[in-house]
């Protein structure tokens, strides 16, 4: 299986090289692939099956990972949480997923004591190192008796599911994703192929790996590169992450982007290592481009990815990123080799170069379905290919352009409407810090944009107003602007529509 391929082929090519970096400790290639082995055995031991959904919950460290790659030598799914969320939230996708274990930090499993699980690991303990060290049971005591060795084990298939990861939820509950080995294999293939990482690249990795976002990182895995894994974003960790480990590259979201242009230590951080700021899951605000562009200095790679198509499948590279201020939004970029994208328009039909429509995709990369929810698996499909939910169209060179969101899309007297550009907009003027837009009932219109604005003390709507008449054609200025405190977000940056006080 291709996980187990690549950490045997990285420790036969590259055994002194580090492998993993976290605030701790690092490990090498050869460290990695011998503590996994022994791992996966002592998970057995510990009554962990194939086919079994095994929950974790940590902050990013190099645990997490090396659980990831233990589970997928065993067969059984990875099943990432969102180590934020409240222990009611975490019941409810636990339970959704009827996991055997939990494996995660001994607070965070001390916050969680009601999980439905019969098996609990703290990663921060003894225990976990003897897993992870010892070649003979490490728990003397357990009840499951020792099973074949590892390498008696049947090599997982491909086919087999892989993981369980669940939906940044925007719009509704979290979904669980069911992908398999080969969905990841097919995206690393399609990145190793077109975007060519290479062994020498350290790569600082910002977005939480409990999302769809892990793809990025496990891809320039696959390459050799060295993944540095940050315990939560903040921003003068991040900068000292990076002079620290002289890392080539950065994966982070827009978002995060903004903070690191904002912290004071920026001026003071060698940064000169940096080659490629990769970023995405949410649209990158253009001051915020420009800004990087400037103090950065180096090549920017966009990476548009969706949890239910196996994570990136579209990017664009640093050759072709516009000058700041050349474009209103930068294209997402081309599709990988092996995924396909496609436009689909309202009436399910492919719509011609530079139309809009519905940014579909499909490929090998494609997740397995919604766990245990063929309803909701079927809502998304349409002939096999996944319905994103973004809007876009795909110009003449097959670069994919995300306009919105389909379900943000505001209908005025049968206009369409786009809350983005209205957000863009609005965010230009200097006393506007943050937007945030949403259709509301209208008896004249049917609907009309509200938009919701971040901004300086003393600014008035009559200021807002004038500056949006030279931006926005009349029909697609907001009827209503609200002042408030902060533009909800989660921690991919996505504006959380619904937690706006409408
Ligand atoms: P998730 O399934 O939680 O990974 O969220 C996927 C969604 O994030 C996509 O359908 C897009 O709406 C959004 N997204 C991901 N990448 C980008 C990007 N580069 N630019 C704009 N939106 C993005
Ligand atoms: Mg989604
Ligand atoms: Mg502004």
């Amino acid at each position: 299986m291709w996980l187990t391929q690549l950490l045997q082929r990285n420790r036969q090519c590259f055994p002194d090289r580090t492998a993993l970096v976290d605030a701790r400790r690092s490990v090498t290639w050869a460290e990695l692939h011998d503590r996994v082995e022994r791992l996966a055995r002592g998970l057995s031991w510990r009554g962990i099956r194939r086919g079994d959904r095994v929950a974790v919950l940590s902050l990013d460290r190099v645990e997490v990972l090396e659980t990831y790659f233990a589970l997928a030598r065993l067969g059984a799914l990875f099943v990432p949480l969102n180590h934020s969320l409240t222990p009611a939230e975490v019941t409810e996708l636990a339970e959704s997923c009827e996991p055997v274990a939990v494996i995660g930090e001994s607070a965070l499993l001390e916050r969680h004591p009601d999980l439905p699980v019969r098996i609990r690991v703290p990663v921060d303990d003894p225990e976990f190192a003897a897993l992870c060290e010892a070649d003979g049971p490490a728990l003397p005591h357990s009840p499951v008796p020792a099973p074949a060795a590892i390498s008696d084990l049947p090599d997982v298939p491909d086919d087999a599911p892989a993981a369980i990861l669940h939906t940044s939820a925007t719009t509704g509950r979290a979904k669980g994703v069911a992908v398999d080995h080969a969905s990841f294999r097919a995206i690393a293939l399609g990145w190793l192929a077109q975007v060519r990482p290479t062994d020498d690249i350290v790569l600082v990795n910002c977005c939480p790996l409990y999302h769809g976002s892990m793809v990025v990182s496990l891809t320039y895995m696959a390459a050799g590169a060295t993944v540095v894994l940050m315990p939560g974003f903040h921003p003068q960790r991040a900068l000292a992450a990076i002079e620290h480990n002289r890392a080539t590259h950065v994966w982070l979201v827009p978002q995060m982007l903004r903070f690191l242009m904002q912290a004071k230590a920026l001026r003071s951080t060698d940064l000169s290592s940096l080659r490629e700021v990769l970023y995405g899951a949410a649209p990158m605000p253009p001051e915020v481009y420009a800004e990087a562009v400037e103090r950065l200095g180096c090549g920017f790679r966009q990476v548009y990815g969706m949890t239910e198509v196996g994570g990136p499948f579209v990017t664009l590279g640093p050759d072709e990123h516009p000058a700041p201020g050349a474009v209103d939004v930068i294209p997402a970029g081309r599709v990988i080799p092996g995924m396909s994208a496609k436009a689909l328009g309202p009436k399910d039909q492919e719509v011609p170069p530079g139309e809009i429509g519905e940014i579909c995709a499909r490929g090998p990369g494609v997740m397995r379905g919604y766990w245990n929810d063929d309803k909701a698996t079927a809502d998304i499909t349409t002939d096999g290919w996944i319905r994103t939910g973004d809007l876009g169209f795909i110009d003449r060179d097959g670069r994919v352009h995300l306009i919105d969101r389909s379900k943000d899309l505001i209908i005025r007297a049968g206009q369409n409407v786009y809350p983005r550009e209205i957000e863009q907009a609005l965010r230009a003027h200097p006393a506007v810090h943050d937007a945030a837009v949403v259709g509301v009932a209208d008896a004249d219109y049917g609907e009309v944009p509200l938009a919701f604005v971040v901004a300086e003390d003393g600014t008035t709507p009559d200021e807002v107003r004038a500056h949006l008449a030279g931006l926005l054609a009349a029909y697609k200025r907001p009827r209503h602007i609200r002042f408030i405190e902060e533009v909800p977000r989660n921690p991919a940056g996505k504006i959380l529509k619904k937690s706006l006080p409408v």
